[in-house]
């Protein structure tokens, strides 16, 4: 049996237009001979009636003192809907299907509600229904514990939900269709002038994706890489076959994209940095200070300890917490709120000079502050202020040639 499976994001499915360019591809996998599992997120995005965004505004959102495990309940009806809603469809073009919640679909997690973790897919039950039928279509983003208790894996699971059942099925390789073309050089919301990748490693896309280009969830990549089975990332609306994700050594595709320095531009917002100096006893003030973040399960990025201080960032949503830790060591903090992290990611920089160097003069070009920098052998990390963010990112973008 030669398996295939197709991830349909939130805008794919979101209306019955949408839904039809869908089942185009299904259609066109079918006449290749490919039995499919369908994995479906939530249809559209808030404010769209079951959007898992729209179903979390029905309890205030994560303000809500409701627990993880009604939350699960509640936010997995979007793909449950979207699943059933897509077979229906798939009714009307003739195409029959069984509809699947991940519980049935044999996905069973950990019992860490909200972020649970795929630990196995009993696969027997989609293999029976798939001798039957072309195509069983499951609801993304879910899982059951062994106590039955319905899970979801994490915001943007559903890509991590097609790639886990690819791996378990053994399927050929996973297709993951979006409303972009591809992976692309950049986020092309922000930077218009973004190129589309033909091929990309596994561990570049992965670190891509750890850094905040939200195109394909980076736990999703990691399980694909394990069962080696290559990712398509594609546009719903196009036949074109995206960005191809796979084992390939960088110097197989060498000449494609490896010779740039950087292959990708990601970033992250909602961002404070935290400055904390403290000339007597500066030893006692890294180990105090982050060990009261970590008791207060505050995840602390950017770290940078020198003779007379720390600096570090925190999420935002942990700045009220993290005020109240500090308060209590009594410490002097000063914190710049509203910062960005920007990561330029590239196995062809590893080891070469001149790329921070570079960065740093695109960026005092545009009298953009840098607030901290980092790097690692294929990862050079800025942060800024988000308000420069657009500015920053384009003009990386043009100083790295991502453009050609
Ligand atoms: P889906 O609902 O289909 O899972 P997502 O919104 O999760 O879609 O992911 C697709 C979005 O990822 C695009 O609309 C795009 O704005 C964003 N994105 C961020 N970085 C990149 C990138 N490097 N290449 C392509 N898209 C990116
Ligand atoms: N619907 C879920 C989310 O919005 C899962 C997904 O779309 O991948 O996070
Ligand atoms: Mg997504």
């Amino acid at each position: 049996m030669r398996i295939l499976v197709q991830k349909f994001g939130g805008t794919s499915v979101k209306s019955k237009r949408s839904r039809q360019h869908a089942i185009r591809h299904i259609k066109e996998a079918l006449s290749e001979g490919y039995k499919i599992v369908v994995v479906v997120s939530a249809m559209g995005r808030f404010p769209d009636p079951y959007a898992t965004d729209s179903l979390l505004s029905l309890i205030n959102g994560n303000q809500s003192k409701l627990s993880n495990r009604e939350k699960d309940l509640l936010i997995s009806c979007g793909e449950t809907i979207s699943a059933t809603v897509f077979s229906h469809d798939l009714l009307e073009n003739q195409i029959e299907s069984v509809a699947l919640s991940g519980g049935e679909a044999g996905i069973i997690t950990t019992s860490n509600f909200s972020n649970a973790q795929i630990k196995t897919i009993d696969t027997q039950y989609i293999h029976q229904l798939l001798k039957e039928h072309q195509v069983v279509i499951v609801a993304g983003f879910q899982g059951k514990t062994e106590n039955n208790e319905v899970t979801t894996i994490g915001r943007g699971g559903s890509d991590t939900s097609a790639t886990a059942l690819a791996a378990a099925l053994q399927a050929e390789f996973v297709d993951i269709f979006t409303d972009v073309n591809g992976i692309m050089t950049a986020d092309p919301r922000v930077v218009s002038n973004a190129k589309k990748l033909e091929a990309i490693s596994y561990t570049e896309i992965c670190n891509l994706a750890y850094q905040g280009a939200k195109v394909i969830h980076p736990r999703a990549v990691e399980i694909a890489m394990q069962a080696n089975i290559p990712i398509r990332v594609r546009s719903t609306m196009l036949k074109d076959k995206g960005t191809l994700i796979t084992n390939a050594p960088e110097a197989d595709y060498s000449e494609s994209i490896h010779d740039k320095l950087v292959t990708g531009i990601a970033y992250v917002n909602h961002i404070t940095q935290i400055r904390i100096q403290e000339i007597k006893e500066p030893q006692q003030l890294h180990v105090m200070v982050f060990k009261a973040m970590a008791e207060a399960g505050i995840s602390v990025d950017f770290i940078n300890i020198s003779p007379n201080g720390v600096v570090y960032t925190i999420f935002e949503r942990d700045e009220p917490l993290a005020k109240e830790v500090l308060k209590e060591l009594k410490v002097n903090p000063t914190y710049t709120e509203d910062c960005a992290k920007i990561s330029l990611v590239g196995a062809g920089m590893s080891g070469l000079p001149g790329v921070t160097s570079k960065i740093v003069q695109t960026l005092t070009n545009k009298q953009i502050p840098i607030l901290q920098s980092a790097d690692s052998h294929r990862t050079i990390w800025v942060l800024i202020q988000n308000k420069n963010l657009e500015t920053a990112l384009n003009a990386l973008h043009v100083a790295f040639q991502l453009e050609k």
